[in-house]
């Protein structure tokens, strides 16, 4: 292998460590940032997901408010929820863990949130307000990704990057994070011709794909940067969307699966737990965690 590994585990840990010491800081002036999760049904996956939010929140001092809702709880029972949480001052964020049954109009429920308490960034008005290069709260798996990128490169004005992937959890937000940074952005999807030459003239590829090993080492250029968001259970355990053997002996960095963009997107919901707090507050941004 000739590239560097791009350690998110590593640096999520050291997020923490900082996260915890500024919420102490906060405590010292009474205040204690307080982040509200609720799962509605018992999806396996958003079980885990659910639990290690909660004890990673607790770990570094701030409350956790779990609120576990039966499947078939009708739509307004959540709304309601939502609404009690948003009034709740003890509340600095709001989660609600996704997928939603199909009962659910997913969208109606996500911009019931107080957009300023929506730490994870899919309320309708972050996401006009990340676009349109205002204050906002931003998808936590993108600004994990941008956090990387911007230690391992410093900074990212000029350079070519290919998402790969236009979700609006993870792909186009990142290409609106990449663009603020003043990269050359461009987004590729499922529909996307010549995807491997698009790739071989990028510094920086993300791939948010769901397709385990999909890129090939042979569509890098020698150098470039590579984050590989993707998570794919297969026979040979957890694998990211990129060949990581083969990639790794093109590219200049690259993330690894796991223990590369996965770590960060949680430390990243703690981040902006504690930006909301501050904003709630009227304290300054803490420095680093937003775009
Ligand atoms: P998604 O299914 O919503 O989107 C996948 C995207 O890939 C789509 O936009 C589609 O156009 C594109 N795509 C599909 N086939 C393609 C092809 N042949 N060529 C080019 N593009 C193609 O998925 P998502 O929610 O954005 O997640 C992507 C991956 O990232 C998944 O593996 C998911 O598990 C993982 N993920 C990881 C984290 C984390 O914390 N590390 C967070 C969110 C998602």
């Amino acid at each position: 292998m000739t590239a560097t590994l791009i350690d998110g585990k590593a640096f999520a840990a050291r997020l923490r460590e900082r996260l915890a010491k500024e919420v102490a800081a906060m405590k010292a002036r009474d205040i204690t940032p307080g982040l509200a999760v609720v799962l509605v049904g018992e999806d396996p996956a958003s079980q885990v997901y659910v639990r290690s939010k909660g004890k990673q929140t607790r770990e570094i001092g701030m409350n956790s408010f779990e609120h576990r809702l039966p499947a078939d709880t009708p739509e307004t029972a959540l709304l309601e929820l939502v609404a009690s949480l948003n009034a709740d001052p003890a509340v600095n964020g709001i989660l609600v863990q996704l997928p939603l049954p199909a009962h659910m109009d997913e969208a109606a429920v996500i911009n019931a949130i107080d957009p300023d308490k929506d730490v994870d960034g899919f309320h309708i008005l972050n996401v006009g307000r990340l676009a349109t290069g205002q204050k906002a709260m931003v998808p936590c798996t993108p600004l994990g990704c941008l956090m990387l990128l911007r230690d391992q490169l410093g900074s990212l004005s000029g350079k070519r990057a290919v998402v790969i992937g236009r979700s609006n959890i993870v792909g186009k937000p990142m290409a609106q994070l990449l663009l603020r940074d003043s990269a050359t952005v461009t987004i590729a999807h499922s529909r996307t011709t010549d995807l491997p030459d698009l790739c071989r003239q990028a510094d920086i590829v993300i791939a948010a794909v769901g397709r385990a090993h999909f890129v090939k080492g042979d569509w890098l250029k020698p150098g470039a940067t590579v984050i590989d968001v993707g998570i794919n259970r297969t026979e040979d355990g957890l694998v990211g969307d990129v060949d990581f053997a083969a990639a790794s002996q093109v590219a200049g960095a690259i993330t690894p699966v796991p223990g590369g963009v996965g770590p960060m997107t949680i430390a990243c919901l703690l981040a902006n737990t504690l930006t909301a707090t501050a904003r709630s507050n009227g304290l300054p941004d803490p420095e680093g965690l937003t775009p």
